[in-house]
């Protein structure tokens, strides 16, 4: 156990220790203070149990009947020191876990989105809950493991004043018992690394399964699904089984020794008796701190496996909670000077990540005159929604350059940049808040005036005023009390109150009915008036109103112009509307 720790196990928890645990220094204190109280205590035990057969032996009852007294008064006083200790430990412990639970979300929702991107949102929902177990069940462990260090070493100061002797032989035992416990601790460690690699195995089979629980049915593939799962479940079934068996091998281990040493004791007793020295109290008080002594020592055998696996979490952690975003501010970055929203895309091209050899945009250059709007049309996988993704960078641009208003966006300040901007994606975002707060999210600090106008600018204001409580109703998860048309104004409000000069949208396919789509429409023109507004469009009438249409292909503009200029030219564009790729053509 004293090996020496790792350099990499030493800074985990030196980090640890500096950047979450150390802030709780009361806690840490009072269960400190509980933990020496009830060591000392707990090492008592045996030295009351020998006075009192020493007692009995002596025949001295006038002093025995302070005996029942004094036991249950060392016992209160050591469940009352066990209760706070517990308390303490569990209330640094659950604040250390809420610590790192914020840090990683706050490195999580500043990270650049093509890391959010890079993991599945169940993997990172995990380490906020499986991880986060591991390290609470390590941490409150290995605090644990200090109480249990301090009552061994009373019980072996007991033992000691007991009978000198005795605790050589006993103490000659405990040696031989590291041996099985690293032994088995090595194996448990990697047997524990293969259920992991189960237990997400298990995960993703169930939500890939569940998730296409609609073709499931329809082509009858339940009875491949289930044996499907029943392999899985028998994996994770041997690979668990397999950590059981070594760790069930380790209690009875220790149990036997424990036994010998016991034997051991008594055969030496036996011989003490016969030649005069020893009492049965001393006897009694020395096996009775033996058994006492196994319970925290077999504790502190079984840490080193828990000590690892919360290791490997808070390292899980802590690479994610590193992770330097790339898409900061560059030296010297100035706020975007004022403008009325030129946008220019200037030959940009850009590869995703990983995405393969093609890249998502090849020299894509078109201007957004100030005010202006600026249809962006093509196939799926043409590349819109990456364009627009990088004005507000969320993306950096591989090649070229993307300037607004003249300035090229990666040499002013972020928060300028994206103050500037607004988004209306597809699905109205609704946040699980008032309607107020979804509002006024868009420009923090508005006022209860400026929201009110915002939500009649978008058509929004006489629904929301009906809520149950007005704008202070809260609007469930997702939106939940909300039409899909009113999502919609309601994020239009949001949008007309951050008053950017420049507009994304990335417009909805599927319509809704006539009269919500009226009010959206008139409440997006509203938005979009004196706006400079990139829309990925899937109306031919927005397209038509476009004042220039840029038509992508795999990443690149194939043509450029108006409805009109572009129809008669007869390309790409005169074919997605003759096969009839705009969602409204047929109302047209
Ligand atoms: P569109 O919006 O026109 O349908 P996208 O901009 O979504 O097109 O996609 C353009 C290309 O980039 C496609 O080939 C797509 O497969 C690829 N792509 C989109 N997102 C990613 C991503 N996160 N990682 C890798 N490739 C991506």
């Amino acid at each position: 156990m004293a090996k020496p720790l790792p350099a990499s196990t030493r800074l985990l928890t030196l980090r640890l220790w500096q950047e979450q645990v150390r802030r709780h220094r009361p806690g840490i204190v009072l269960a400190l203070v509980c933990t020496v109280v009830m060591a000392g205590l707990t090492a008592l035990y045996p030295v009351v149990i020998q006075q009192s057969f020493d007692l009995f032996t002596a025949n001295r009852m006038d002093l025995l009947w302070l005996i029942p007294p004094a036991i249950i008064a060392v016992t209160l006083a050591k469940s009352a020191a066990q209760y706070g200790q517990a308390v303490a430990i569990q209330s640094v412990v659950l604040r250390v876990i809420e610590g790192l639970q914020q840090d990683l979300f706050r490195a999580l929702t500043r990270a650049d989105l093509a890391t959010v991107a890079r993991d599945a949102p169940a993997r990172h929902a995990a380490r906020f809950t499986a991880d986060a177990a591991m390290i609470r069940e390590a941490l409150t462990k290995s605090i644990n493991a200090i109480a249990d260090v301090l009552t061994v070493v009373g019980l072996i100061g007991s033992m000691v004043w007991l009978d000198w002797q005795l605790s050589l032989i006993a103490g000659l035992m405990y040696p031989i018992a590291i041996l099985p416990i690293t032994k088995l601790g090595k194996r448990i460690r990697r047997a524990s690394s293969g259920v992991q690699d189960r237990v997400g195995e298990t995960a993703a089979v169930l939500t890939e399964s569940f998730a296409a629980a609609r073709v499931v049915r329809a082509y009858r593939l339940e009875d491949q699904e289930e044996a499907r799962a029943a392999r899985i479940f028998a994996g994770l079934r041997d690979s668990l089984q397999s950590i059981a068996r070594t760790r069930s091998s380790l209690d009875p281990m220790l149990e036997a020794l424990g036994g010998i040493a016991v034997a051991a004791v008594i055969a030496f007793l036996g011989w003490r008796v016969s030649s005069g020295a020893g009492t049965i109290g001393e006897f009694t008080g020395f096996v009775a701190a033996l058994l006492i002594a196994s319970r925290p020592v077999r504790a502190l055998g079984s840490l080193n496996a828990a000590l690892q696996e919360g290791l490997a979490g808070l390292a899980r952690v802590y690479a994610v909670i590193d992770e330097r975003p790339r898409i900061v501010d560059a030296a010297g970055a100035v706020p975007l000077p004022e403008g009325r929203g030129r946008i220019e895309f200037d030959a940009v091209g850009f590869r995703y990540e990983g995405g393969g050899t093609d890249a998502a945009l090849t020299g894509l250059a078109f201007i957004a005159e100030p005010g202006r709007t600026v249809a962006l049309v093509g196939p799926s996988g043409a590349g819109k929604s990456t364009a627009l993704a990088l004005v507000p960078r969320l993306h950096d641009v591989t090649e070229g350059v993307i300037r607004i208003d003249g300035t090229d966006i990666r040499s002013v300040t972020l928060v300028s940049l994206r103050d500037a901007i607004a988004y209306v994606g597809q699905e109205a975002v609704i946040f699980d808040d008032t309607a107020f707060a979804n509002i006024a999210n868009g420009r923090p600090g508005a006022t209860r005036a400026a929201v009110e106008d915002a939500a009649r600018a978008a058509a929004a204001h006489e629904f929301l005023a009906a809520l149950p409580q007005g704008y202070d109703t809260v609007l469930g998860s997702g939106g939940s009390r909300l039409s899909g048309g009113q999502r919609q104004r309601v994020s239009l409000a949001r949008a007309l109150l951050r008053n950017p000069r420049i507009l994304l949208l990335d417009e909805a396919t599927s319509a809704l009915d006539a009269e919500n789509e009226r009010l959206v429409q008139e409440a997006l023109a509203r938005l979009r008036a004196g706006r400079t507004t990139l829309v990925i469009a899937h109306r031919l009438s927005t397209v038509r109103d476009a004042d220039l249409i840029v038509a992508m292909e795999n990443g690149r503009a194939v043509e450029q112009g108006d409805h009109a200029a572009l129809m008669a030219a007869g390309g790409l564009y005169a074919r997605l509307v003759r096969t009839q790729a705009f969602s409204d053509v047929l109302a047209v």
